[in-house]
C-alpha cells in the first residue's frame, strides 16, 4: 500500500517524526495519551554543546545541531511562532581539580568550534564565585512546552491527531501494512519513551531510564539571559521565570514523584550559583527514556517489518529528535540504509 503511518506518541520523537512526513506529503495519524507530566512536557529544552564532567563535545553535536536549527527555524515559520533562541552559556568550574581538567582540554581542536573567545563576564552580585569559567557557542534553548502544543495543534486541523492509549494488541501487522482501529497504515512508529520497555515486542531492549527532576523557580538575575551551569544549570526565560535542574534517579517507582535527597541537592545547587533570593514555583518530574550504552535506536522489529521503534532519545531529545526521525522515515520510505550505530536491529540485543 502507499506510504501511511500511525505514530504512537508525541513527544520530541512523535512531533519531529510527523513533521517529517508532513513535509513530504505522506498521509500519517499521531495518537497520544495527553498525559500531563511526560518527559518531553518537562523538559527544559536545552541544547549544549560542551558537556558533562569530561568537558566533551556532544556526540555527533554539528550535524544534528545544523538540522535543529533548520528544522525548528521551518516548523516555526509554518506556524508564525518561534520556539527556537540560540543563547549563550556559560560553564562555570566547581572546583581546582575541574579547573585543572579544562586547563589541559580547552585546547583540544574539536572544542574550538563551540568556544566563545571571551571568558564569561557575570553579576557577582547575584552569582557566587563568577570567575574560572567559559562560554560556549552554539547553545540554545527549545521552548518544547510551546513547540509541542502548537504542533499539536496543527497536527489536530490535519486531523492527524487522536487522542488515546494504543494498546500493542491492538495493532496488528502482516507484511504489507498495520491495522488499528479498522484503518489502514504502511507502518506504525513506536515512539512512546521510556514506557517502550513494556511493550511486548520490545522488551529485550536493554532500557535503563532515568527519573529527572527540574525546578521552576521565580529569581531575579539581573538581566542575565544566558544559561549558566555549575552543579546545576539554570535556564533563564522570557516571562522572567527560571529553570534549574536537573537530577537523575536511576531507580524509581512513581515515575512523577522525586525521592526527597535529589530534590533537596538541586536546591542546594541553586544556592551555591545564585545569590539571588528564590522561590521554587514549580516541580516538575518525569522519565528520560536511556537505552544503556546507546545513544538512541531506530528501524524496524526483526520479526515485524511494518513495526518500527524510534527511542532512547535520553537527555538530548531537543538536539537529536529532528536528525532522528528524518533517518528513520527514509530508511521507511525509501529504503536508505540505517547508520549501524543506531540501528535497533544491531544494537538492541
Ligand atoms: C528532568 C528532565 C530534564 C530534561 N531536560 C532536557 C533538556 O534540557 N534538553 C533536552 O534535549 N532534553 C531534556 N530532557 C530529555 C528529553 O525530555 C527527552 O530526550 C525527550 O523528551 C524524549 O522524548 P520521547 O518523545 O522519546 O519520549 P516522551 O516525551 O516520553 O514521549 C512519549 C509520548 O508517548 C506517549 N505514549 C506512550 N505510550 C503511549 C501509548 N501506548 N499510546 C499513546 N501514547 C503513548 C506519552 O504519553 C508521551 O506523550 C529532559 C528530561 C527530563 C526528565
Amino acid at each position: 500500500m502507499p506510504p501511511r503511518i500511525l505514530i504512537i506518541g508525541q513527544g520530541l520523537a512523535g512531533t519531529a517524526l510527523a513533521w517529517c512526513l508532513w513535509e513530504r506529503g505522506v498521509p500519517f495519524v499521531i495518537v497520544d495519551r495527553q498525559e500531563a507530566l511526560t518527559c518531553s512536557k518537562v523538559a527544559a529544552g536545552l541544547i549544549t554543546p560542551i558537556t558533562g564532567m569530561r568537558l566533551t563535545v556532544s556526540w555527533r553535536y554539528a550535524l544534528f545541531y545544523r538540522e535543529a536549527l533548520s528544522f525548528y527555524r521551518r516548523c516555526g515559520r509554518k506556524l508564525q511562532q518561534r520556539f527556537f533562541f540560540p543563547r549563550g552559556y556559560v560553564r562555570l568550574l566547581k572546583n581546582e581539580a575541574e579547573i585543572a581538567k579544562w586547563n589541559k582540554r580547552r585546547a583540544d581542536p574539536d572544542l574550538q568550534p563551540f568556544l566563545h573567545p571571551q571568558p564569561p563576564t557575570l553579576n557577582a552580585e547575584v552569582i557566587h564565585e563568577p570567575a574560572n569559567g567559559f562560554q560556549q557557542r552554539h547553545a540554545a534553548w527549545l521552548d518544547t512546552t510551546r513547540y509541542l502544543q502548537a504542533s499539536r495543534e496543527f497536527f489536530v486541523s490535519l486531523g492527524a491527531w487522536m487522542q488515546g492509549d494504543v494498546q500493542p494488541a491492538d495493532v496488528r501487522d502482516d507484511a504489507t501494512g498495520v491495522e488499528w482501529q479498522g484503518q489502514r497504515f504502511s507502518h506504525v512508529i513506536w515512539a512512546q519513551g521510556w514506557t517502550a520497555e513494556k511493550h511486548p515486542l520490545f522488551s529485550w531492549v536493554p532500557f535503563q531510564s532515568a527519573r529527572g527532576t527540574i525546578l521552576t523557580v521565580e529569581a531575579d538575575l539581573q538581566g542575565e539571559q544566558r544559561i549558566l551551569n555549575r552543579g546545576c544549570w539554570l535556564l533563564p526565560r522570557p516571562d522572567g521565570t527560571l529553570r534549574v535542574g536537573s537530577t537523575y534517579e536511576w531507580k524509581f517507582d512513581d515515575p512523577n514523584t522525586p525521592a526527597s535527597a535529589p530534590l533537596q541537592q538541586l536546591e542546594a545547587n541553586l544556592h551555591s550559583l545564585s545569590k539571588a533570593p528564590a522561590t521554587v514555583t514549580d516541580v516538575q518530574t518525569a522519565v528520560r527514556p536511556i537505552i544503556k550504552n546507546q545513544q538512541a535506536l531506530m528501524g524496524t522489529h526483526p520479526a515485524h517489518p511494518r513495526v518500527a521503534f524510534l527511542n532512547g532519545l535520553g537527555s538530548k531529545g531537543s538536539l537529536r529528535s529532528p536528525w532522528l526521525a528524518r533517518h528513520l522515515i527514509e530508511h521507511l520510505l525509501e529504503g536508505a540504509a540505517l547508520d549501524p550505530e543506531l540501528d535497533l536491529q544491531r544494537n538492541g540485543i
